[in-house]
């Protein structure tokens, strides 16, 4: 049994509109999403801002209720919990934020922070223990436990963000949703993050789905990846696998804006035309085809099934494999 199994999962928010606000429209920002995640794996989820992405990590964790769809962790329906067996089953599963100073009460000493969440679960009895495990738990994320009478703004973002890791780490989860973790850090602290992650993951056996919109981050840390574009995931397979052969063009598109240590490389970048459409009114066929550079009509017309396109490689694509062709597109292509 998956540690956690997503199954057809919606999240479709109303839109309101004129004097009545009535219901019309709907905005489909999770939009039919299954996959699962192994006890201590890390599943990467990438695209670009506005996919869907973080709504997704949001739905698993009910910190926005999906609209259809299930979420069982260890077998048990998530979106089926409610009141105190839903917080007790919080323990199991634990989201850290993007802005990490955003997510910490700015009026809390960061022994007050983690010990909250000690305290929520009576996970100590006593306050010498507690004291003792808050210790413990600053000092897994690389602080000193001299910096617990402190407060948020006293720290570097990179700190902020090992406080948060601290505090979801107290509770022992089964799994943590990472939802771009390192995007507001600078590059050398996003290395120190993502090392520390994985350490964390080697010594406690968590599990991470760990969303970026930054290809590059994602495969550094996950077996698998998953990419993901209007509410939709479109390609998934292993790390390395996908970044030597992705099968999707949206997938291709990402991986050519990843620079290369490489002076001499020629990779070049493929420029996508347009902006991502809105999902209130998705395109219909493939949602993808008005800004893919080999489209064909059936496109337009023909939603693409999600197949198996190579071993334990799925992509959503008419023509999955078929590489873009830069010199036959020259209006689309500029030098990395
Ligand atoms: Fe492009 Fe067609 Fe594949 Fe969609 S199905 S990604 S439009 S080739």
């Amino acid at each position: 049994m998956s540690l956690l199994e997503v199954k057809n999962l919606k999240v479709h928010f109303p839109v309101k509109h004129g004097m009545f606000s009535r219901t019309h429209e709907f905005v489909k920002a999770v939009d039919d999403v299954s996959f699962a995640i192994e006890p201590g794996e890390t599943l990467g989820l990438v695209g670009e801002s506005g996919c869907g992405k973080t709504t997704l990590g949001r739905a698993i964790v009910r910190l926005v209720e999906p609209t259809a769809g299930n979420v069982l962790l260890d077998g048990e329906d998530v979106t089926r919990m409610n009141g105190s067996i839903l917080r007790a089953r919080r323990r199991k599963f634990q989201i850290i934020f993007q802005d990490p100073y955003g997510s910490l009460n700015p009026r809390m000493t960061v022994e007050q922070i983690v010990g909250e969440a000690l305290d929520i679960h009576k996970l100590t009895d006593s306050k010498p223990a507690r004291q003792k495990r808050i210790t413990e738990l600053l000092k897994a994320v690389g602080l000193d436990a001299i910096y617990a009478q402190r407060y948020p703004h006293e720290f570097s973002g990179g700190q902020r963000q090992r406080i948060g890791i601290a505090r979801a780490l107290a509770v022992e989860p089964e799994l943590i949703i990472c939802d771009e973790p390192v995007s507001a850090l600078d590059v050398s602290v996003q290395a120190q993050i993502i090392n520390l992650l994985r350490d964390l993951q080697q010594e406690r056996g968590i599990a991470y789905l760990f969303i970026a919109h930054d290809l590059a981050v994602v495969e550094h840390i996950s077996r698998r990846v998953m990419v993901m574009y209007l509410g939709k995931i479109v390609e998934t397979a292993d790390a390395k696998a996908i970044i030597r052969d992705p099968q999707h063009p949206y997938t291709q598109a990402l991986i050519s804006a990843i620079p290369e240590v490489d002076p001499e490389s020629k990779r070049q970048r493929i420029i996508l035309p347009g902006d991502v459409p809105s999902p209130i009114h998705p395109p219909g066929g493939c949602p993808f085809h008005p800004r893919c550079p080999i489209a064909e009509e059936r496109c337009r017309t023909e939603v693409p099934a999600f197949r198996e396109v190579a071993k334990n490689h799925f992509a959503a694509c008419h023509l999955a494999g078929t590489k873009i062709d830069l010199p036959r597109n020259p209006a689309r292509r500029e030098a990395v």
